[in-house]
């Protein structure tokens, strides 16, 4: 009978959050994908775990996920890692999954930190809805095009960057989306733990120098929502109004800003929005 393959989230700067079921589920395996195996060997030291240990990261991951998914298939279970928080997220693993569910091999998590939600749960942004842009890439082009779709997100986004490129890529973020709130979140779970709540503008100056250490993420504002002219309809009213009740407000106050915006009434406007919000 075929195995399975468990993602498991490791943490991503605090051993405390390497939870009992995660541990578990490394222990019980018949083998472990990891990233960087002398990253991995550290964390099996910690917690007293000795296991088989398989590479896997971007460059040998397509011949090597062919081997994993062949062991699984031939009934071993195997247990995919990362350097820190959840395999597959801006991180190897991504391919591993997707082959594993082609082919029909069983995959479960073990759910554990990932920078992305930390960061946007401790940034002060709207939350309800969000996208994740991962890193920007260090193409001149392609970044360029990247920012330019972003322009008109009213979501929150979050970024990765590393600490050398973080001046160049807040620069960029100025740029193309005008000055914004931002929120840096840096070295999160860590000793040095730090959540700068500025706008892109400001962060720009401050990092400009350069000098920036330890991990970053970035978190910043979405767009400001294209409100209708006055003499909008009830319905793009009630539209409007759902877009801020899903960045976190409460469904009266979301009617009484889109009533403001679009010179309806506040009670039509609500009654409208709670209709939209049924029909989800
Ligand atoms: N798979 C990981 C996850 O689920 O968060 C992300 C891996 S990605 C290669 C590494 C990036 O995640 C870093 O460059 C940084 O942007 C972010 N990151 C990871 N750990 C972090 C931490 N403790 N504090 C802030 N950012 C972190």
């Amino acid at each position: 009978m075929s195995g399975t393959l468990t993602v498991v989230g490791t943490p991503i700067g605090n051993l405390g959050d390497f939870s009992p079921r995660a541990q578990e589920a490394l222990a019980e395996a018949d083998f472990i994908a990891a990233e960087d195996t002398r990253v991995t060997m550290k964390l099996l030291a910690h917690f007293g775990i000795r296991k088989p240990l398989v590479s896997y990261f971007e460059h040998n991951k397509r011949e090597r996920g062919e081997l994993i998914c062949r062991r699984i298939e031939a009934g071993e279970n195997c247990a995919l890692v990362s350097d820190a928080g959840m395999p597959a997220i801006s991180d190897p693993g991504e391919q591993l999954v997707a082959q594993c569910a082609e082919r029909g091999i069983r995959v479960v998590a073990v759910p554990g930190p990932s920078a992305v939600v930390t960061a946007l749960a401790l940034s002060g942004l709207p939350t309800g809805r969000f996208t994740f842009e991962g890193f920007l890439s260090v193409n001149k082009k392609s970044r360029r095009e990247h920012l330019e779709k972003l322009k008109g997100e009213e979501r929150t986004m979050v970024f990765y960057e590393a600490p050398h490129k973080l001046a160049g890529t807040l620069a960029d973020l100025l740029e193309a989306l005008g000055d914004r709130r931002v929120a840096l979140a840096r070295e999160l779970t860590k000793v040095h733990e730090e959540v700068l709540r500025t706008t892109l503008a400001q962060a720009a100056r401050q990092y400009g120098e350069g000098g920036a250490k330890g991990e970053f993420v970035l978190v910043v504002e979405g767009a400001a929502p294209a409100a209708p002219a006055p003499g909008a309809t009830v319905e793009e009213a009630a539209a409007l109004a759902l877009r801020y009740a899903e960045e976190g407000v409460s469904a009266s106050e979301a009617a009484r800003r889109a009533a403001g915006e679009t010179g309806l009434k506040k009670g039509q406007v609500y009654r409208a929005l709670l209709a939209l919000q049924q029909e989800e």
